[in-house]
């Protein structure tokens, strides 16, 4: 049966001076669909795709994150999100994830697993390895062909994440001025 938007109205308004009367609600009808997420853990996080930094509302249930949606109470985004934002829920539950370090040797063809200790260790070891290769303490100037002190190096670039938040970004360009990286730029700015 098709109903009007007035009927609608009316309806809304007959139950709840049903209510009124009463003080508590009736049975719920049969057809009354179920919160998905009711009882599930509620949390909330910042979309980590780009700048605009739209606010999320993250459902969970024992510990696997089960519907993601857009906050409605964030100042950015009031509750809605573009595609990228609204498809987040792949990222976390995808079976194409990778959940493993895969490493490939220079010329080799094929895939290792190998733990996180050993890719902090080697990602650590070939910074260094750069930095000692290409960091100059001076620098002659092209214009006036004097020697300045510069302390940096061009080997090696850092490009954050929307991801990251404001007090990340810091320590994130801090470490790499600290490293003498000149070269420091954002995804959420390109
Ligand atoms: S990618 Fe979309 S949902 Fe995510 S912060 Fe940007 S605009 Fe918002």
């Amino acid at each position: 049966m098709a109903v009007s938007r007035r009927q609608f109205l009316q309806g809304g308004a007959l139950a709840a001076a049903g209510l009124a009367l009463n003080g508590k609600p009736g049975e719920a009808s049969v057809d009354a669909p179920q919160m998905r997420t009711k009882g599930l853990k509620v949390s909330t996080t910042i979309c980590p795709f780009c700048a605009v930094g739209c606010g999320l509302i993250v459902h969970t249930k024992n510990g696997k994150i089960v519907n993601i949606e857009g906050d409605p109470d964030h100042p950015i985004n009031q509750g809605s999100l573009c595609p990228k934002g609204g498809a987040l829920f792949q990222v976390a539950n995808n079976e194409r994830r990778l959940q493993k370090v895969m490493y490939r040797a220079p010329r080799s063809d094929k895939w290792e697993e190998k733990s996180w200790d050993w890719a902090l260790e080697r990602i650590a070891k070939r910074m260094k390895e750069t930095r000692d290769k290409t960091f100059k303490a001076t620098e002659v100037n092209k214009k006036d062909k004097k020697e300045y002190v510069v302390n940096r190096t061009e080997g090696l670039a850092f490009l954050g994440g929307a991801g990251l938040d404001n007090e990340e970004c810091y320590l994130w360009s801090k470490f790499g001025r600290a490293m003498g990286v000149a070269n420091l730029e954002h995804q959420a700015r390109l």
